[in-house]
């Protein structure tokens, strides 16, 4: 190591002044210390020490040198700056260099000892020494580095058995680096680790796991000791896997209990080795899709999926499976064919979603259809005849006789003859998948597209993280999926089976409830809706017809012959499982409650149950819906108060006491709905008097005459109005006006100007329905009973405005009869005609 100091020396002090210009002054830079001459009583507090010093002076220093003695043991270790030695490798140029690497090294020559003190006895006290030219111990090339997770030794240094612990933990639940990186700087704060260390310790983990064998023995270990149904074909020649077949145990499980419906598609980008990988999915009783099996496949001839197909069916008959409904398959036609082959008995259905898509990618092709600029989602030009061409294609393809097809499929020629040739070499050949006539035959369980396998696929790619895994991470990372996707799938199940939606709460569902998933069901209630509708529907049109044939003589009468309902194809029961809205009403007619035998066992939440218990379960009392203010139309008490209200009704002594806690929030309540109002008067009047200016402010009713100030205190009184002998309103307070006097209504709209017309003192009171009313002064508000009291009997010429009705002057009947007349009438009074 024979370096020349001077050189670099000059070079660095060159560069510590450029960055200096560049740097604030107040950036740290300057000595940057050793560590202390000391003694510790073992190394590895030597070490730690040394760590701890260096952290704080912004640089780090590595073991570069070390010296043995007799024994072989280590008494002699020297510390140098990390950035010390050269910056070059040496051997490698411009030419020779493959990968663009970087070095943070720059020649800085500082070093230290670290030297035990018996050298017989490494196992004792170590002494931290610096070097014997002590200037070099204290120079450095460099400045300080604020950040230290730049150092590497620092980053390893810190790294304790728990925080490994920690990030395998994490790497078991496949949490990606980055998130991890966020974890472990919320679980160890200050921590100085990065993306990369959390990537490499990933990578030190599984080439821990995989010790020397190569990821495929790694992989079929992996598959033996987590009981997968396996099987693998391996290429003689050149001792790799040609192809393989996997399914989870915990798949298998979910498989052996939900193998009516198969829906298959094959993916790419999961592995680095290019290869095809065919995702076979089911689905449960919950409608929630879950992978039984996949294979990685060789490539896309018929052979490879003849092989996988044969490896399901023996997976099928090891779980004694007895019955597939249906396969539900992509346009792929090796697939098809394999299909065919090894399940020959088993309908298939196409995909509907990639056939259109398949012919439309085949117009857009002939007739060079553009996309549309600046479309993100693949947007094409409209084009008149590929619309109608697909339009004719959708409805040969929903054909339900053999006519009808045929005739749709001489339109299809007369359309676009190219096309049309195209569907008959294409798809036709394979109609009996495609088209309503025959698939109509064959239950799907509301399926049409291998949509949800597509959703699959991507949960999987999302889970894997990238496309390139080898086939050891590929099924570690999967098989962590698998056992998460299962496990949530048998809650879900569980949840099922003892959940009671309110929704079915009705004695019809009740056999069926926790012994048909709510997702069937979900389908029941929807076509006792449309049942009803269609119901509904026919009265209307019955009613139609009476009123026509009324008026019309010419028309014939309504007869029994329209009421027909729609006709039952049952269509909809053999595709759905599920029973059609003509068998839901047939069985409400017939007083009769839905028993699970009238669905398909794909429903059932447990199918190896063939009699279910009979016990129903006890349901609640029926819950009678009530309006929350419509009764009758009659108001009894204040909006929101009371029995059924959010609001409580004050007690008397409450009423009573203006200050109460509960009167002031009201208050407040009432301030703050009416301030648009209150706040343009200007008279405001202190709390208490209702009326009390006789010089009137003027009035926001642009035809109202000027009404004394308002206050926006919730009068405590009841209003009442009467027609006086002169033709005119006069509006009561505080108590009820005679019965036989009664008026049934008064329009608000209209009684400002009816006291226009009588000239007679004006005056507001504001309550919160009524906004503003007027009140007649003539009255005598505070009579003992307001059954003697006579509104005729009071001289008119009392001008005298009489003290307003206290919050105690609510009007208290002394029969009940009373009461009700009156709390009518007032409702009336308040909601105008
Ligand atoms: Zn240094
Ligand atoms: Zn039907």
């Amino acid at each position: 190591m024979t370096t020349t100091p001077e050189t670099i020396t000059i070079n660095s002090f060159v560069m510590n002044e450029e960055i200096e210009k560049e740097r604030e002054p107040s950036a740290t830079h300057g000595r940057l210390l050793p560590p202390p001459e000391a003694t510790y009583h073992s190394f590895e507090a030597a070490s730690n020490a040394i760590t701890a010093w260096t952290k704080v002076q912004g640089y780090a220093l590595t073991i570069r040198l070390t010296q043995r003695n007799k024994n072989n043991e280590i008494y002699r270790r020297q510390f140098r700056c990390s950035r010390g030695t050269r910056q070059n490798n040496g051997y490698l140029d411009d030419s020779t260099r493959l990968r663009c690497t970087s070095s943070t090294k720059e020649g800085c020559p500082m070093a230290i000892w670290c030297i035990a003190d018996d050298s017989a006895n490494p196992a004792g006290a170590w002494n931290v020494r610096w070097l014997k030219d002590q200037e070099k111990s204290h120079f450095h090339t460099h400045s300080a580095v604020t950040n230290l997770s730049a150092f590497a030794p620092h980053r390893r240094a810190e790294r304790t058995e728990e925080m490994e612990d920690f990030m395998l933990k994490h790497d078991i639940a496949n949490v990606p680096a980055s998130k991890m990186l966020v974890l472990l700087q919320q679980h160890f704060p200050g921590s100085l680790q990065t993306k990369r260390d959390i990537n490499n310790f990933k990578y030190q983990i599984r080439r821990r796991a995989l010790g020397s064998a190569t990821p495929a023995e790694g992989a079929l270990q992996a598959l033996e000791e987590n009981n997968f149904f396996y099987r693998y074909v391996i290429d003689e020649n050149t001792n790799r896997l040609k192809r393989m077949f996997m399914a989870h145990p915990d798949n298998v499980k979910l498989f052996s209990t939900n193998h009516d419906l198969i829906l298959m598609d094959c993916t790419f980008k999961t592995n680095r080795y290019n290869k095809p990988l065919l995702n076979i999915c089911g689905s449960t009783a919950n409608n929630k899709t879950f992978t039984i099996a996949v294979a990685i496949l060789g490539g896309e001839r018929e052979s490879e999926f003849v092989w996988a197909f044969e490896q399901l069916f023996e997976l099928i008959r090891l779980e004694r499976i007895d019955l597939l409904e249906v396969f539900i398959v992509d346009r792929d036609r090796a697939s098809l064919n394999a299909l065919q082959v090894v399940f020959p008995s088993v309908p298939i259905r196409l995909c509907v979603w990639h056939i259109s898509k398949d012919i439309l990618a085949r117009c857009r092709k002939s007739f060079q259809m553009v996309p549309v600029s600046g479309s993100r989602n693949g947007q094409y030009e409209d084009m008149e005849i590929v619309d109608q061409f697909m339009e004719l294609y959708y409805q040969a393809a929903s054909a339900k006789t053999a006519q009808e097809f045929e005739e749709t499929r001489e339109k299809l020629h007369e359309c676009w003859e190219e096309g049309a040739a195209y569907l008959d070499n294409e798809w036709w050949p394979h109609k009996e998948m495609i088209v309503s006539l025959w698939t109509d035959k064959v239950v799907n369980f509301d399926q049409t597209s291998t949509s949800r396998v597509e959703a699959s696929h991507a949960k999987m790619k999302k889970w894997l993280e990238t496309g390139r895994a080898d086939i050891y991470s590929f099924i570690m990372k999967l098989t962590s999926l698998w056992s998460q996707v299962s496990s949530t799938l048998s809650q879900v199940h569980s949840s099922e089976t003892i959940t009671l939606p309110f929704r079915y709460q009705d004695p019809f569902y009740a056999p069926c409830l926790r012994r048909i998933s709510t997702y069937a069901l979900s389908f029941v209630f929807d076509e006792i809706k449309w049942a009803n509708q269609e119901l509904k529907d026919l009265e209307q049109q019955r009613k139609k017809q009476s009123t026509e044939s009324s008026t019309l003589s010419s028309i014939e009468p309504f007869s029994e012959t329209n009421n027909i309902r729609s006709i039952c194809t049952g269509v909809y029961t053999h595709t759905m499982g599920t029973p059609c809205r003509h068998r839901l009403r047939d069985l409400k007619e017939q007083g009769l409650s839905l028993e699970p035998k009238e669905f398909h066992k794909h429903w059932w939440l447990d199918r190896s149950v063939d009699n279910p218990q009979t016990s129903s379960p006890i349901l609640e009392f029926t819950t009678q819906i009530r309006s929350r203010f419509k009764r009758n139309g009659t108001w009894s008490r204040k909006t929101g108060s009371g029995k059924y209200g959010s609001r409580r009704e004050e007690l008397v002594s409450e009423q009573r006491d203006q200050n109460s806690t509960i009167n002031q929030s009201r208050r407040r309540q009432e301030r703050t709905r009416l301030r648009p109002l209150a706040s343009s008067i200007t008279n405001s009047t202190p709390n208490n008097s209702l009326i009390t200016s006789a010089n009137p402010t003027p009035s926001l009713l642009p035809n109202l005459t000027p009404a004394p100030t308002l206050s926006p205190i919730l009068p405590q009184v009841q209003v009442h109005s009467s027609q006086t002998n002169a033709g005119a309103h006069n509006i009561y307070c505080g108590f009820p006006p005679p019965l036989q006097q009664q008026q049934p209504a008064v329009n608000l709209q209209q009684y400002p100007y009816i006291h226009q017309q009588a000239n007679l003192p004006q005056y507001q009171f504001l309550t919160p329905p009524l906004q503003t009313y007027n009140y007649q002064p003539q009255v005598q508000p505070c009579l003992p009973s307001p059954l003697s009291f006579q509104p005729n009997s009071i001289p008119s010429s009392q001008t005298n405005m009489p003290p307003p009705p206290g919050p105690r002057s609510t009007y208290i009947p002394s029969r009940a009869s009373d009461f009700s007349r009156y709390t009518s009438f007032s409702s009336n009074f308040s909601h105008g005609a």
